[in-house]
Formats: C-alpha cells, structure tokens, sequence
C-alpha cells in the first residue's frame, strides 16, 4: 500500500460549494480515494504520520477531466490533415485502409495519446478502438501500454458488419478502381459478438483503472442482430455502450431513407439500445422530437466540437440538449481531427458555439461545460458515483491547476477560467487512483525522452506507409467530393430537417 497523500491548502473546488472562489481546503488520499477533506475555515484534518504532503498553495483542485469520446487508432496522424470533409478525412485516418501495425507502434500510439491526455488533466478516456486485427494481441498490446501509464480508460471495441459508407447513396458512377477503395467487406456479427464476449470474459475483472464498454460503430453500420446482440451484452454486464449518432448529413440522409419513420434514434430504441447506459457521439443532426426521446430514455450525448467543425459536420445543438434535460458529456474524439487531447479547448467552444449565432443569452454557461467534462463524462461512462468530483470516498482521480499562471491572474472565477482561460499549461500535479501520474509537470509513468526516441522509430514507418496510403486512396477524392455536393445541394427534405432543427417540435 502507498503512503497516504495529503494535498495541503489548495483552493478545492467542491460539489455544490462556490464555484467561482473555491474555498481552501486540504485533502487526504489514502489508497485509491479520497480519505477526508478539511483544513481552511474547517476543522484541521488528522493526518497521518507517515503521508506526503504536496503543498497546495496557489493551487486549484479540480476533479480529473473525463474525454468521454476518443479513438487512440489515428494518434500518430496528428497535424496530418486540414480542410477535409468527414469522408475525405475517413480514407485516410481509418485503421482498416491500415492494416495491421506492428506492436510498437501500437503501443507508442496508444501511450502518445494518452500521455497529452494526461498533461491536460485528462484522468480518464473512453477509447473507442478499432482493432485491426481483432485480435486478443492487438487488444492486450493497447490495454497493457494504459495499464502501464496509469491513465483510467473505459474501453471499447468498435464493431461493425455492414460495409457501406455513409455517404453511398450520393456516389456517382465510379470506376472499378475507385469502387475497390471506398468499397468494403461485409462483417460476421455473430463472430464479432463472440469476440467481444470472450474478452468481456478473459479479461474480467480487467486490472485497476480499466474498464470495459460496448460500442456499435454506428447503428446504421450495423446489422440489427449485431445491435440487438450488443444490446444484450449490455444488459447481461451493466456496461455502458458508445455509437456515432447524426455525426454526419450523410447519416442524417441515410436513417431518414432506410428506418421507419427516418429515426436512428427509434430504431436504437426498438433493438434495444436506447437506455439509461447509451450515449450518442456528436448528435449533430438529431431532430428536436429525438432530443426529447433521447431524454426520456435517459441516454445521454458526448459533444465534440472540435471534430465536428473540422470535419465540416457543424455545431450540435447544445442548448437544445440542455433545455431538454440530456445529459451532456464532452469528447475530444480523434487526434487526427482535432489535433490535441485537451478538453480546455473542448469546454471553450462548447460555450461560444452555443451561443454564437443568437444575440440573447444561449443559457449554456462555464459551469455547464465543466460539468460536461466531469460529472456528465463520469455519469456516461458508468462511474458517476466513482469519478468526476471531489467528495469523501470518490476515487483520487485530482488534477492540481496553477494559479500563479498568467491566465489566472488576476483571479475572478475557478470556472470561468478553467473553460474561458486555461489551455492546460496550468496542468501541474495529476492523481488517477491515488497515484501522482504527473509531478511538477513530470509524468512519472514513462521516460518521455526515452518514448520520443521510441515513437521516433516507429514513424519510420508509419511515413513510409502514409505515402503509400495518401497516393493509393487519391483516385477516390473527387468521387467523394462529388457526392459530399451532392448530398449538399439536392435532398430538400434533408435540408427542410436541418432548418427545422432549432425551431421547436
Ligand atoms: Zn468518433
């Protein structure tokens, strides 16, 4: 057992108390959680003889952040793209045009993302991964590397078995060489169902600070025996499941052609995936009638702003979700479409797209994003009564902001500025599970000169087959360009729903 933790006269930011001049307070960790709480205008705590203290002094304490929407697959695509439509930027970032990778690089892009997640306050990620191969390998290779770090990852393996893109109705004629590349196999839900289950139970009960999730890619790539198989696994394990929902106008277009009704949202609900333990990525396109089901059920959405306007896909109707008493969580989703882990950013825009288009209040506050990238995360990945505030008996998972940084000074509000003002340079001190991951800006898991010489090996090949790759896949752009205008200009009941969207029923 490591010795107890004390965190001494931080300004402590608490559940239910002053949010914008957090009181001071010192907090004792023993073991994995949060042991007492006291010290400041409070009765001073008994601290053991033998614990470390970390001197909080002009320091703010928050709970550790939740990314509660991310692929650690593209890490190693970082910086790689601009300006590219959601299909244009999917031929090049996803693992199956990849193939398999060798195990070093598995392990090096799983840790490099993890690690910024970690320098950004970032306790926990739900990685939604696509195994390429799925394989037990490949699944142990990524989950040994979070075990190692020590960050706290909710995983899941991304399944589906329909081979069609999204955006297929709006192709033009191709030749057979663009055919063969924007063409895939069909998948085997029954295997796939039987790979996910026998992991579920290999690995069960998963080493500390890993957890399982089940994820669909999106239900209309899937086929209804492999949702209404992942339902049931959702049910059988209480796991929580993660899908891609209206992150596009092409799924958009594409549930209003092929389900009853034109819902993705009814037909999650008729397999049996519209629960309590369900939340949708990106809901860009979600009607407000679905807003209201989805609250009804008590599912709840991730937003990621930063992928949704880098990939062209717009700006999810936030005040709309809150209005409708959604629970809301926050996402960075992939590196190679938002460029950075840092919920900072994340939290930013939530607020200003919010409110960006309408000149009276949008009612979508710091406190909302924050808690979006807490409590809302937590509650969304099942761990609403162990993450996401600091409260007796919570897991240590504490992230340790300095207030000395210019972009706290001077100092107004803890909220206002964790979302309007701090990048994550502030990042100093990080505890997930009791344990200091990051020490004085020192991740203390991993050598980071040593990974960089690791990660600088691995790209070797990595640049040699994104050359490959970039020139393999170019014949296919303007066929996909073709139908991203297409899909634009010529489905007015499409366009009718899009209007139609922030204007009530
Ligand atoms: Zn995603």
């Amino acid at each position: 057992m490591s010795r107890p933790l004390l965190i001494r006269g931080a300004r402590v930011l608490l559940p239910g108390g002053d949010i914008h001049r957090p009181p001071i307070r010192d907090v004792l960790l023993a073991g994995d959680r949060i042991a007492a709480i006291g010290g400041g205008d409070r009765p001073p705590l008994d601290v053991p003889a033998d614990a470390e203290i970390i001197d909080g002094t002009g320091r703010l304490l928050i709970p550790g952040l939740v990314s509660a929407h991310y692929h650690s697959y593209d890490t190693l695509l970082k910086g790689r793209f601009e300006d590219m439509p959601f299909d244009v930027w999917a031929l090049h970032s996803q693992p199956a045009y990849w193939g398999r990778r060798p195990r070093a690089e598995l392990r090096a892009r799983t840790l490099l993302g993890a690690m910024e997640a970690l320098r950004n306050g970032i306790t926990t990620i739900q990685d939604m991964n696509s195994l390429v191969p799925q394989d037990e390998e490949t699944l142990d290779v990524i989950l040994g590397a979070y075990a190692e770090l020590g960050i706290r990852v909710v995983f899941s393996i991304a399944l589906r078995d329909l081979p069609d893109l999204d955006i297929a109705p709006f192709l033009p004629a191709m030749s057979a060489e663009v055919a063969a590349i924007v063409g895939g196999k069909p998948g085997d839900a029954a295997a796939d169902l039987a790979f996910v289950a026998a992991q579920l139970k290999r690995l069960s009960p998963l080493p500390a600070r890993l957890h399982w999730a089940l994820s669909p890619s999106g239900p209309q790539r899937c086929s209804t025996a492999l949702l209404e198989g992942l339902a049931a696994l959702s049910q059988e394990h209480a796991l929580p499941v993660f899908t891609h929902v209206y992150e596009t106008r092409a799924q958009l277009a594409k549930a209003r052609r092929i389900y009853p009704g034109g819902s993705m949202i009814g037909h999650m609900a008729e397999v049996g995936l519209l629960t309590p333990r369900t939340t949708l990525a990106h809901g860009v396109y979600i009607s407000p009638g679905e807003i209201a089901q989805v609250a009804r059920a008590g599912a709840g959405v991730v937003h990621n702003p930063l992928a949704n306007l880098k990939l062209k896909n717009g700006v999810a109707p936030v005040a709309r979700f809150k209005a409708e008493g959604v629970r809301l969580a926050l996402g960075c989703d992939n590196n190679s479409c938002s460029d950075c882990q840092n919920l900072f950013q994340a939290m930013k825009l939530m607020c200003l797209l919010a409110a960006g288009n309408d000149p009276n209040p949008a009612g979508v506050l710091a406190a909302d994003a924050l808690a979006a990238a807490t409590t809302g995360g937590a509650q969304a990945l099942g761990l609403g009564d162990e993450i996401g505030a600091i409260a007796l008996g919570m897991k240590a998972d504490l992230v340790l902001i300095d207030l000395d940084d210019l972009a706290w000074q001077p100092f107004a509000s803890a909220t206002r500025q964790l979302v309007f003002s701090e990048t994550g340079r502030g990042v100093r001190s990080v505890i997930v599970d009791g344990r200091l991951v990051l020490r004085d800006g020192r991740l203390t898991t991993v050598d980071e000169a040593a990974f960089r010489a690791e990660l600088a090996e691995v790209m070797q090949q990595v640049e040699q087959d994104y050359a490959q790759l970039v020139s393999r896949q170019a014949p296919a752009i303007p066929t996909l360009l073709e139908a991203n205008r297409r899909l634009a200009a010529t489905d007015p009941g499409l366009v009718g729903q899009l209007q139609s969207r922030g204007s009530g029923a």
